[in-house]
């Protein structure tokens, strides 16, 4: 295995234990350095901005310990699609016996598409950050085409994944919702749609302020599952 690969530290940080991250599945979280957008209501800032700590050697060797008490990864960060050499992570972890899911922006089409061709991975849950007309402004990112081809392949690769956003009302009101709600059915997904509510915290990305009332679930159009999360 090559030696820059195991001595590359994109890691920020490994979660050792979660029952609630990866559906049917006890596993750790590694926690990817960088990403490609700017949330405002991001919480993860030492993620985004800071540096790895953690080699991948360190990352597998870990796993090592956890082969026969856990089941599976999550990938996550930051954005781990920005990691060069994730294939060849996913193939190791895939050595040790792990399933692994990726949470994901959706913004690296190519790199998705292979890992699921090459069926290195196994769950994905994908952000949908805001309607195409809001995307850039929530995001910094000017992506949404790349994300909405991500959505569109993995509908019709028929692909086991989950669509999640974060509200935080002074950035998505129930239309921008309904607009997400709309597209979602009309191209066919056949999933659960999780809404996330925003939890204030200190120092997000954006310096976003406690939302001064939440949105009005009863305003959102029921054209598929909707599971809400801290409403
Ligand atoms: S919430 Fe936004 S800025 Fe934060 S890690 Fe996810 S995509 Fe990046």
């Amino acid at each position: 295995m090559c030696r820059d690969f195991l001595t590359d530290s994109p890691l920020y940080d490994i979660t050792k234990f979660t029952t609630l991250d990866f559906p049917q599945n006890l596993a750790s979280i590694f926690w990817f350095c960088r990403c490609n957008m700017r949330c405002p209501y991001c919480y993860n800032t030492p993620i985004v901005f800071g540096e790895g700590v953690i080699s991948i050697q360190s990352a597998l060797d870990f796993l090592a310990t956890r082969q026969n008490r856990l089941t599976g990864v999550v990938l996550s960060g930051g954005e781990c699609t920005l990691y060069p050499h994730l294939k060849k992570l996913c193939q190791e972890i895939k050595k040790l016996g792990f399933k692994i899911k990726i949470d994901t922006n959706g913004t690296n089409t190519t790199l998705i598409k292979e890992l699921i061709q090459e069926n290195l991975i196994d769950y994905i849950a994908l952000d949908y950050k805001a309607p195409k007309q809001r995307f850039e402004e929530i995001t910094k990112n000017k992506n949404f085409n790349d994300f909405m081809d991500t959505l569109i392949y993995l509908i019709r690769a028929d692909f086991t994944f989950e669509v999640r956003t974060t509200v935080h009302s002074s950035l998505l009101n129930e239309d921008d919702i309904n607009l997400i709600i709309d597209d979602l059915s009309s191209l066919g997904y056949k999933g659960v749609y999780h809404l996330q509510n925003y939890l204030h915290v200190e120092d997000t990305v954006g310096k976003t302020e406690q939302q001064k009332k939440e949105i009005d679930i009863s305003k959102l159009k029921e054209k598929i599952p909707l599971n809400f999360r801290e409403f």
